[in-house]
């Protein structure tokens, strides 16, 4: 039995997918009153019949997406990208700072990762990356590792955004640079009713404490404005400024890659308060 898609605001929808730490949450946006519509992140890999199930329920069978959005391309939001993009024939999307990490095969994901640099400057690869990720995949047989590779790499099916052209299938909404948690990362946000997708740049789940942690990976949780899990997360101090640049919006609703999504009067409070004590 699938996952019955909840509606958060008028015409967005969403589902938590995928298993223990690799839980996340997938957005289904209609656009406008037309009977088109967007899907942002595609959680962790095989969780494309999971989706495509909540999106035929919502949509009807016959209404693939114009396109899928990606706030950023970690494995628990870019995962399914690949296999839903090919089912339903429709572009990716990224921000052009997190094209490459979309793109890269065994023939440049090293140097992807150890020599980032953007016009934000260079950067460093975040902690789980540097000690466990990357070694583990410097340590896989060549072959493998090429398969591997292959297989989450999204070239062909992904593009990048151009700046200042407006959000491809989304006209109502702006993409927001949230850069810090990764190099390229967005959050999408819908001005009339001030609704944030926000991705990992702002959660409403602490998954930097142990408690948060637990809390989650148990599947409960109240929604509680927290910061990005530190040990995925690029740059902090440009992370720092991208809750900033959130705050400033004042989002009526906060929907994260992860946790509950957050609504009500006080949203735009409670992210201004975190922003002022996140360090
Ligand atoms: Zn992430």
């Amino acid at each position: 039995m699938g996952l019955q898609a909840r509606e958060i605001a008028a015409g967005v929808f969403y589902i938590e997918t995928g298993k223990g730490i690799m839980r996340s949450n997938v957005y289904f946006v209609r656009s406008g009153s037309a009977s088109s519509w967007v899907l942002i992140d595609s959680a962790s890999a095989h969780c494309g019949p999971l989706i495509r199930e909540a999106a035929e329920a919502l949509f009807g069978a016959k209404t693939p997406p114009t396109a899928i959005l990606l706030t950023h391309v970690h494995p628990d939001h870019a995962g399914s990208a690949l296999e839903l993009a090919q089912g339903w024939n429709c572009p990716v999307y990224v921000h052009p700072d997190e094209l490459p990490f979309a793109t890269a095969d065994s023939s440049n994901f090293f140097a992807t990762y150890h020599n980032y640099t953007t016009a934000a400057g260079r950067w460093t690869p975040p902690p789980l990356d540097k000690w466990l990720i990357l070694p583990l995949v410097r340590a896989m047989p060549g072959r493998k590792r090429e398969v591997m590779l292959a297989g989450s790499s999204l070239k062909g099916v992904v593009r990048a955004f151009e700046p200042g052209k407006g959000l491809p299938g989304l006209p109502e909404w702006d993409y927001i640079p949230t850069p810090g948690h990764t190099p390229g990362h967005v959050a999408f946000f819908r001005p009339a009713d001030r609704v944030l997708i926000a991705g990992d740049a702002l959660l409403t789940i602490n998954l930097n404490s142990a408690k948060g942690f637990l809390l989650w990976s148990l599947s409960r949780n109240n929604p509680r404005v927290s910061g990005p899990p530190w040990y995925t997360t690029w740059c902090w101090q440009a992370a720092k400024e991208s809750v900033g640049r959130i705050a400033r919006l004042e989002p009526r609703i906060l929907a994260g890659g992860h946790g509950l999504p957050m609504t009500g009067p006080s949203t735009a409070c409670d992210v201004r308060a975190f922003a002022g004590r996140f360090r």
